[in-house]
């Protein structure tokens, strides 16, 4: 957890006199749950990212959890999955009884290798799930073409990347189903919360009867299910925050330009690549600083700027690594294990002025500064009888 010490902060939602209206409102009417501000931020959320279905969940976990069963994936099928994502990404396929097996990255993006993909492919495996590492979308294109190849769908674990786009066109379309989040860490927030997006009607309706004991009348269940409900409060938050995300993203977009404009040329530091012809949400900003990111970081936390590491890769965490020897699990990832050493986040929110822009830039100037003269005397010792 940040201590008192941290003047600037990684994440700052922005919950105004709006959201606050809106729960009042919510709270008014005396409809708590399964009403109609769900089904209207469903339906703004599905139109904004060019999607015909949308299907609200209490939370992104239990969103990627319904994904995975509304596809049918269960006991004895494959998944495949970055290490380099939150770890709900693959323990949500162990939830559904199948099994995750993790493909490596592009050491640029981060995101999934779609050559690594078809190298884990098996007779087992039922889907892909790629992610949009801090909401930038990978190789789509790649990916697609793997997964046709194969026979299986794409899925997107969109949880970063809500507004963001890949050659001119919304993600949540790409995959046949795509899950967003709205834990207070995303850009736009309902506290918590999730959504699914697909264009199938079947896919949609297995969804709802998932979120909702497979009720299909009252008292009548006829499918198995969860409470997995977001509420009508959360749901009218969401709304207000929609109608903020253009201008979040758009803020941030000129932030991330700025650090990278001051970071740029920084010996030792390469600053976050950008794919052409797509729009990020800068969810992250993650450098790479092979050999000296520990020290920075402790430095940057020292001087008051939170940074932090998104993420130890998910196959390296001991839930996981008790199950490595099952299919593909243990295979190696070499360049998550790189890129997990190096990378280090920057704080990106939309908040942050100028002058702390500024601030941010140098601190971690300073912090390189220092990391690299201290591993330079480390790794050539001065010769014996110099001075
Ligand atoms: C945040 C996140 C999740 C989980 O979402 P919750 O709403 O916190 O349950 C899943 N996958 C990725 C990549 C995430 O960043």
């Amino acid at each position: 957890m940040p201590d008192s010490n941290v003047r600037i902060r990684l994440a700052s939602p922005d919950l105004g006199e709006e959201e606050c209206e809106a729960v009042y409102r919510v709270l008014r009417s005396g409809v708590l749950t399964n009403g109609p501000e769900n089904e209207a931020f469903a339906q703004e959320f599905a139109d904004r990212h060019r999607v015909r279905f949308g299907v609200t969940f209490c939370t992104g976990t239990a969103a990627l959890n319904a994904m995975l069963l509304a596809e049918g994936i269960g006991p004895g099928d494959e998944v495949i999955v970055p290490s380099m994502t939150f770890v709900a990404t693959a323990t949500s396929v162990c939830h559904v009884g199948a099994t995750p097996v993790f493909a490596d990255i592009d050491p640029r993006t981060f995101n999934l290798d779609a050559a690594s993909v078809a190298a884990r492919i098996t007779q087992a495996t039922r889907a892909v799930m790629t992610v949009h590492y801090a909401g930038q979308p990978g190789d789509l294109d790649g990916l697609a073409r793997v997964c046709a190849a194969a026979g299986v769908p794409l899925l997107e674990d969109a949880a970063q990347a809500a507004g963001a786009e890949y050659r001119g066109r919304p993600v949540g379309a790409f995959g046949r189903s795509a899950m967003f989040s709205f834990t207070p860490s995303k850009n736009i927030t309902t506290g918590e919360g999730g959504i699914v997006l697909t264009d199938d009607p079947d896919v949609a309706k297995r969804l709802r009867l998932l979120r909702n004991h497979g009720q299909t009348g009252l008292y009548r269940h006829e499918s198995l299910g969860h409470n997995w409900r977001l509420t009508e409060m959360q749901a009218a938050i969401g709304r207000v925050q929609l109608g903020k995300l253009d201008g979040i993203l758009e803020r941030k977009r000129l932030i991330a330009e700025s650090l990278t404009r001051r970071l740029t040329g920084v010996p030792g530091l390469t600053t976050p690549y950008q794919v052409p012809d797509t729009r990020g949400t800068w969810m992250l900003y993650t450098c790479l600083l092979p050999g000296i990111r520990d020290q920075v970081l402790a430095d940057l936390l020292d001087q008051g700027i939170e940074a932090r590491i998104y993420f130890p890769p998910v196959h390296r965490q001991p839930v996981f690594a008790e199950r490595a020897g099952g299919t593909g699990l243990a295979a190696p990832l070499p360049v998550t294990e790189a890129v997990a050493e190096a990378m280090l986040s920057l704080p990106v929110h939309h908040r942050l002025t100028e002058a702390e822009v500024a601030e941010i830039a140098d601190a971690v100037i300073t912090a390189v500064g220092r990391a690299s003269a201290s591993a330079k005397v480390t790794a050539r010792p001065m010769p014996v009888g110099a001075r």
